[in-house]
């Protein structure tokens, strides 16, 4: 079938709206009609090649939309359902059959190799071929094709458009703080980074009884918002050091604290913002090869511990659905990070998500209105 895409040829370039050809789905694959899709820095880095993912390229991994058909081996989903598409995952190695299948030892494969697993895409132009199967979906499309695996049927009665966001930052943030570090109520946080993975965080902590919450960035607007969505403190790092700052507004340090931003330096001052026992975690990318620097005696004396996280830890079947229900009882309010854009502008889009402007940029398909 004929689709309408977004094409990533090169870095730092705009991305092109073409008229290309999708294969139909194959007996493992669900055809999707996307509604909207969210833009994620992921999908800025990979376009600038932070990782080799092939061009040309579709790029899109916060889909949602609607089921339009499905392969004969699904079971899951049905023509007409509500779906996001999240990360894809194999299912069958030690970290998908331990339920953690964020840390699937072939994440890069399904996610970043923009081909199925045999090596092909389903995408076309007429006169070469365009990488597809981005996360398992390259929903920067009115039509993607995803899997079993990262399809996740959602409840009709909250609006379809909004709900693409969770397939990626918005669960990545959340789930750092609900899956990984599984914060309790009058545990303290800080998050370094307050985008929309950040400012997702803080909504979670603040759902989970966190305290005191304390968000640290440049930007005094995403400050404010942060406030708004229930950080207790903001600390701006241009002011004052941070880590000294959380030590001196906590007495000892924060239990969890959240690096969003892959910035080593930034990485180091989020394990020095830790008390006793705490933990650090990361999720924001460095460019690949960066390293850092640690004091070893303070990361060793007091127990803390430093960790990797991808996507939030979060089976998305399961907690998709639960951040559905947290924002239906106005506890999750993460629609308030959310800006619409007509696909047609998805330039502008990633614009202003590059710049700041925007905390998430999600474009409209032409046929969603
Ligand atoms: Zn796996
Ligand atoms: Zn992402």
């Amino acid at each position: 079938m004929n689709i309408t895409a977004a094409v990533t040829r090169a870095v730092r370039s705009p991305m092109s709206l073409e008229t290309l050809e999708l294969e139909a789905p194959r007996d493992d694959e669900i055809l999707v009609r996307v509604v909207a899709t969210g833009v994620c820095h992921t999908d800025i880095a990979m376009r600038d090649q932070a990782f080799p993912v092939p061009q040309p390229v579709v790029l899109g991994h916060e889909g949602a939309g609607v089921v339009a058909q499905v392969g004969s081996v699904i079971t899951s989903v049905v023509p007409g359902d509500h779906v996001v598409m999240s990360y894809n995952s194999c299912g069958t190695c030690p970290s998908c059959v331990a339920s953690a299948a964020t840390y699937c030892y072939d994440f890069f494969g399904r996610n970043f190799a923009a081909a199925r697993p045999d090596g092909t895409t389903p995408i076309s132009n007429g006169s070469g071929t365009i990488h597809g199967n981005f996360f398992g979906q390259s929903s920067f499309a009115d039509f993607a094709l995803c899997n079993e695996r990262n399809v996740v049927k959602v409840s009709k009665d909250v609006p379809l458009e909004l709900l693409g966001p969770l397939a990626c930052g918005v669960q990545t943030g959340a789930g750092a703080v609900l899956n990984a570090f599984k914060i309790a109520r009058g545990e303290s946080f800080a998050v370094f980074g307050a985008g929309s993975v950040g400012l997702s965080a803080v909504m979670a902590a603040a759902a989970a009884g966190a305290s005191p919450i304390i968000a640290v960035d440049l930007l005094e607007s995403r400050l404010a918002l942060a406030r708004e969505l229930g950080a207790t403190h903001t600390v701006n790092p241009s002011k004052v050091n941070p880590a000294e700052e959380i030590v001196r507004l906590t007495g000892a340090g924060v239990d969890f604290a959240l690096e969003a931003t892959g910035i080593p330096p930034v990485i180091r001052q989020a394990v020095e913002s830790l008390a006793p026992r705490g933990v650090c975690g990361i999720l924001g990318a460095a460019p690949a090869g960066s390293e850092m620097t640690l004091d070893v005696l303070h990361l060793m004396t007091a127990g803390r511990t430093l960790r990797g996280i991808v996507e939030g830890d979060a089976n998305p079947k399961a907690f998709i659905p639960l951040l559905i229900d947290l924002y239906r009882d106005g506890r999750f309010p993460f629609d308030r990070l959310i800006r619409y854009y007509p696909f047609a502008k998805l330039n502008d889009a990633i614009e202003d998500a590059e710049s700041g402007r925007v905390v998430k940029a999600v474009v409209r398909m032409s046929h969603a209105t």
